[in-house]
C-alpha cells in the first residue's frame, strides 16, 4: 500500500525540536538525581511522588504490549483517549484547509476536537442500520481530507461496524488516517484492529481504560499506530503527558486483567436481563443490538421521559438531538439494583 506519512504532517510539526527533558537526556535510574529541580525529600502530603515520571511510560507499555500483542513503540499513552484525538488534528490538520470525514451519529469528541483545533468537518451519516456508508465516505474525500473517524462499536449506537467496511475504507483512502475508536471492544469478542498495523500504515486504533478497566477516573488512553505515527504523537505531547499516580494505578490494573475480564462478564451478563426486561415493554419501540456497555431505546416522547426520570433521580442520557437517533435514549448498564430501579421508575413513567 502507497502511503507517506511525511506528506500529511503539518510543516510546522515535519521539523520541530521538542522540549527535551532532563529525563530524556539521562535515561539511567541509577544515580544522584540533581538534574530535575525536583524536592529530593519527599511529597507533601504522602506518598512519592518527588521525582518526574517516565516520559515514555516504558514500564506500562511493555505490559501492555504482552496483553496486546502490539510493539512497544506502536503504543502511545495519553490523558484519556481524548489526547491522541487532539494529537490528531495538531499534528496532521492544518487549521482552516484541511477537513476530516466523520459518520453521525457518533461520538461527540471528534466534532469538539476538530471544533477547537478550526479543522472543517464533512459528515457522513451512518446508513439506516447504523453501517457506513463506505460510497458516500469514498465519495467526501477531497485533497484536504486528512482522516476518517470510525467508531466500533459505535457510540451511542452499540453496534459493530462491519469489518469488510473498515477494511475497504482502510484500502482506498490513503492520503490520510483512518481513526478506528475501540473503546468498548473489551465488551465484544471481537479481534481489535491493532493487529493489524503492519498491513495499514495509515491505520489508528484507540482504546481506553474508562470503560471495561473501571477506571474513567484515572484518565488513560491508549492508541496504536505505527511507530512513525507514534513518534509524531511523543513529539507533540507534553513530556510528562502521564503522571505517576496515574501509572501505579494503571500497573496494577494491568496486573489483574482476570478481575477486568469478570466485569465484562458482569456487565454483559447484567445487559442480557436488561434487555429482557426492556423488550417485553410495549412502549418501547426499537433497541439496537449492542455490543457494548450501553443500549440505545427508541420510544415516543424520549426527552419528556428522560426530564421525568430525572426527576426520580435516574439519569440516563437523551439522544434525540443526534442524527438518526430521533427519540431514543441511551442508557449505561448499571449493578443489578440500580438496573432495577431504573426499569421500576421507567415502567411507571411510561404506562
Ligand atoms: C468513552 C469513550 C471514549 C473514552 O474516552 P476517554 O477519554 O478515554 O475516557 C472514547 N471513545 C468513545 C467512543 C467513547 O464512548
Amino acid at each position: 500500500m502507497s502511503f507517506d506519512l511525511e506528506s500529511i504532517v503539518r510543516a510546522n510539526i515535519l521539523n520541530i525540536k521538542p522540549y527535551s527533558s532532563a529525563r530524556d537526556e539521562y535515561t539511567g535510574k541509577e544515580g544522584v538525581f540533581l538534574d530535575a529541580n525536583e524536592n529530593p525529600f519527599g511529597s507533601v502530603g504522602g506518598g512519592e511522588y518527588n521525582r518526574y515520571p517516565d516520559p515514555y511510560q516504558s514500564e506500562i507499555k511493555h505490559k501492555i504490549s504482552k496483553l496486546k500483542h502490539v510493539a512497544v513503540e506502536n503504543i502511545f499513552l495519553g490523558n484519556g483517549s481524548d489526547e491522541p484525538i487532539d494529537l490528531m488534528f495538531r499534528v496532521f490538520c492544518e487549521p482552516r484547509i484541511d477537513n476530516v470525514i466523520i459518520c453521525p451519529p457518533t461520538y461527540g469528541m471528534y466534532r469538539v476536537s476538530a471544533d477547537i483545533n478550526d479543522v472543517a468537518i464533512k459528515e457522513v451519516l451512518l446508513q439506516k442500520d447504523y453501517q457506513l456508508d463506505v460510497k458516500g465516505i469514498l465519495g467526501a474525500v477531497d485533497e484536504k481530507t486528512k482522516a476518517v473517524f470510525i467508531c466500533s462499536p459505535n457510540n451511542p449506537t452499540g453496534n459493530l461496524i462491519e469489518n469488510d467496511d473498515i477494511k475497504t475504507i482502510l484500502q482506498q483512502f490513503t492520503q490520510g488516517l483512518v481513526f478506528v475508536d475501540e473503546a468498548y471492544i473489551d465488551f465484544t469478542g471481537q479481534e481489535s484492529w491493532n493487529q493489524y498495523l503492519d498491513l495499514y500504515p495509515n491505520l489508528v486504533v484507540i482504546q481506553t481504560f474508562s470503560k471495561a478497566w473501571g477506571l474513567a477516573g484515572l484518565r488513560l488512553g491508549m492508541a496504536f499506530a505505527s511507530k512513525e505515527i507514534i513518534s509524531y504523537f511523543n513529539k507533540v505531547k507534553y513530556p510528562y503527558n502521564i503522571g505517576l499516580a496515574t501509572l501505579e494505578v494503571a500497573k496494577n490494573a494491568l496486573d489483574n486483567v482476570d478481575q477486568m475480564l469478570d466485569l465484562v462478564d458482569l456487565i454483559n451478563q447484567e445487559k442480557i436481563k436488561m434487555l429482557s426486561e426492556l423488550e417485553q415493554i410495549e412502549s418501547v419501540k426499537n433497541i439496537v443490538p449492542s455490543e457494548a456497555n450501553f443500549v440505545l431505546v427508541f420510544l415516543d416522547n424520549a426527552t419528556e421521559i428522560y426530564d421525568k426520570l430525572i426527576k426520580d433521580l435516574v439519569i440516563v442520557r437523551d439522544r434525540s438531538r443526534v442524527a438518526l437517533c430521533k427519540d431514543s435514549l441511551r442508557i449505561t448498564i448499571g449493578t443489578s439494583e440500580e438496573n432495577q430501579l431504573f426499569l421500576k421508575a421507567f415502567k411507571k413513567l411510561i404506562s
